[in-house]
C-alpha cells in the first residue's frame, strides 16, 4: 500500500510549461543508506514509517505517495557563463510539497530518480558517492547555521550507474524551500513569455518573499538574500564549485553539492572543482559571481520591473549596485563575530584582513586557525609564530574596548569541525565496500560542530599529506 504524506502541491498547479509530469522510474531493489529523523520530524513524517519496507520503496521512487504530483521543473541557466536555453531536471523529480510543522512551504525531491524530458545525454541517475557527500554536506551546512537544501534520506537503488566505471546507484531525498533559481527565471525570459514570469514571480514573492509586491521587490529580496549566504559560506571557508546560474535559489538557500569543498589550508584563490579550469568559481570571487548571476535574474525580471525599457535598466542596475554593500556589511559582521567582536571600529575590517593575509601566507588551516583563537592554539598554525603574534598584539588590544568573556562567543561563531575532504572521501571509499559506519559517525561529529567533542578531536584534524584531495567532481 502506498504511503500518504499531507502534499500541496502549488508548483504543479502551475501551467503545463513549468514541468513536465511524470513519476520516478522504479529501480531494481531499494536498501535503505539513512533517514534523517530529526528533519523528518520537523516536516510531520514519521521516521519509523520512512525506514519501513513501503517507506524505503517511496525514497527509491518505487511506489508514489498518495496526494504526490511528480514533476520535473523545467529551467535554463548559464554554466560557466556560457547560455544553455534548457536545462531542466534532468535526474531529479519533484514528489509534492509539505507544510512543515513552523508552517514552511517545503519541497520534497528524489535526486537520482530516472529519466526526465530534460535528461538530454544523461541517464538520470546517480552514483552512491555523490548522493553521500550531498548528504554530509548539505546537513552539515546546517548544523553550522548555513541557509541550505536538506538530506531527508538516501537509499541505495541494487543498479549499477556507468561513471568512468561501474558505480553503486543511489537516490538522495531532498528537501528545500523551493527550487526556484535564477534560471528559472532566465527559461521564460528567454522565450519572451512574460506570463509566466509573473505567475513565477507571484509564486516566489509567496512563498519567499511574502513582504514583496513587485518584481523589484523580489530582485532586492534575493540580492540581500544572497549577499548574506555569500558572506556566510565565506565565513567557514566554502566553496561552492559550480555557481551556474541554474544553482543559484531564489530562496536564498545553498542548494546542489557537486564539487563543492570546504578549504583546509587557506588561500583567497583556492579551487577544487575539476571542471573550474579558470578558475571562474575560486573561492574569494564568490561575491563577484553572484552579482553576475543576480544581474541575469535581473534582466529576466526588465518586463516586469517597467514598461520603459530605459528605466527598468536603471533600476535593476540601481538595484545591483546594492549587492556590494550589503555583502560588506554581511562579510564584516561575520568575520566580526570571528574575531569575537560584538561592536564595530572602522580598522575592523583591516584587521580581518590582516590575519587572513597572514593565514594565506602561512597556509594556515582555517578552520583551525579560527577556533584556535578561542584557546591560544591558533598560533600553531604560524610557521613564522611572530607574524601572528605581531597581528594578535593588535587583536588583544581591540578586544579589550569590546565586551569581556570573548572565548564563548569565539567557540560560538567558529566550528571546530566542518566537512572536510578526506573525510568525506574516506565515508564514501568504506560505502563502497558496504561499511556505512564511517558516513554515520562522520554525520553525528557533523551535527554538533560548535561544541568541542574532545573523543571526536581526530575529525578536527586535517589531511596527512597523503589523505589530501586537491580535486572534486561533478557529481553526473
Ligand atoms: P548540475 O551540474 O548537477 O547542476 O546539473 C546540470 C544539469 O544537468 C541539470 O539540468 C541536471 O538535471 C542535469 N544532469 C546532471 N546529471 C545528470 C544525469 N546523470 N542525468 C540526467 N541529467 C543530469
Ligand atoms: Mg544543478
Amino acid at each position: 500500500m502506498p504511503l500518504s504524506l499531507p502534499f500541496d502541491n502549488s508548483y504543479a498547479r502551475l501551467p503545463g510549461r513549468f514541468h513536465a509530469r511524470l513519476d520516478p522510474t522504479p529501480v531494481a531493489s531499494p536498501g535503505l543508506i539513512a533517514v534523517n529523523d530529526t528533519l523528518a520530524q520537523e516536516l510531520g513524517l514519521a521516521p519509523q514509517t520512512l525506514r519501513s519496507a513501503s517507506g524505503v520503496q517511496m525514497l527509491a521512487g518505487n511506489a508514489v505517495p498518495e496526494g504526490a504530483a511528480p514533476l520535473a521543473q523545467a529551467y535554463a541557466g548559464h554554466q560557466f557563463g556560457g547560455w544553455v536555453p534548457q536545462l531542466g531536471d534532468g535526474r531529479a523529480i519533484l514528489l509534492g510539497e509539505v507544510i512543515d510543522t513552523n508552517g514552511t512551504r517545503r519541497d520534497i525531491q528524489l535526486k537520482g530518480a530516472g529519466p526526465t524530458p530534460f535528461s538530454r545525454r544523461g541517464d538520470g541517475r546517480a552514483a552512491i558517492g555523490p548522493v553521500l557527500r550531498e548528504y554530509i554536506v548539505s546537513e552539515a551546512m546546517h548544523a553550522l547555521g548555513i541557509p541550505t537544501s536538506r538530506a531527508l534520506a538516501a537509499v541505495t537503488t541494487g543498479e549499477a550507474v556507468l561513471r568512468e566505471r561501474p558505480l553503486p546507484g543511489a537516490v538522495l531525498t531532498r528537501v528545500a524551500a523551493s527550487h526556484i533559481r535564477v534560471g528559472t527565471f532566465q527559461y521564460f525570459a528567454a522565450r519572451g513569455d512574460t506570463e509566466a514570469l509573473r505567475l513565477l514571480t507571484d509564486h516566489a514573492i509567496a512563498r519567499h518573499y511574502p513582504q514583496a509586491e513587485t518584481a523589484l521587490d523580489l530582485l532586492n529580496g534575493v540580492i540581500a538574500a544572497q549577499a548574506r549566504l555569500i558572506a556566510r559560506w565565506m565565513g567557514v571557508g566554502f566553496i561552492h564549485g559550480v555557481m551556474n546560474t541554474d544553482n543559484m535559489t531564489i530562496s536564498g538557500e545553498t542548494i546542489d553539492y557537486g564539487p563543492c569543498a570546504f578549504m583546509d589550508t587557506y588561500h583567497p584563490d583556492k579551487v577544487f572543482s575539476s571542471i573550474d579550469q579558470h578558475g571562474r568559481y575560486a573561492f574569494s570571487r564568490q561575491p563577484d559571481i553572484a552579482v553576475w548571476n543576480l544581474a541575469q535574474l535581473a534582466s529576466s525580471l526588465l518586463p516586469l520591473i517597467n514598461d520603459n525599457d530605459e528605466a527598468a535598466v536603471e533600476t535593476a542596475t540601481a538595484a545591483l549596485r546594492g549587492f556590494g554593500d550589503l555583502f560588506r556589511a554581511e562579510w564584516l559582521s561575520v568575520f566580526r563575530a570571528k574575531l569575537g567582536l560584538t561592536t564595530a571600529e572602522p580598522e575592523d575590517a583591516d584587521l580581518i584582513s590582516g590575519l587572513l593575509d597572514r593565514m594565506a601566507f602561512a597556509r594556515a588551516d582555517f578552520t583551525n586557525t579560527f577556533r584556535g583563537l578561542a584557546d591560544d592554539s591558533a598560533r600553531d598554525q604560524f610557521t613564522q609564530a611572530e607574524a601572528f603574534d605581531q597581528w594578535a598584539t593588535a587583536w588583544q588590544a581591540r578586544l579589550a574596548r569590546d565586551l569581556p568573556d570573548h572565548q564563548a562567543r569565539l567557540r560560538a561563531a567558529s566550528p571546530a569541525y566542518i566537512p572536510r575532504n578526506h573525510r568525506i572521501e574516506q565515508a564514501i571509499q568504506a560505502a563502497l565496500t558496504g561499511d556505512l559506519t564511517p558516513f554515520h559517525a562522520l554525520n553525528a561529529v557533523l551535527a554538533r560542530p560548535f561544541d568541542d567533542q574532545p573523543k571526536q578531536a581526530a575529525y578536527a584534524l586535517p589531511p596527512r599529506p597523503e589523505e589530501t584531495v586537491t580535486r572534486t567532481f561533478c557529481g553526473t
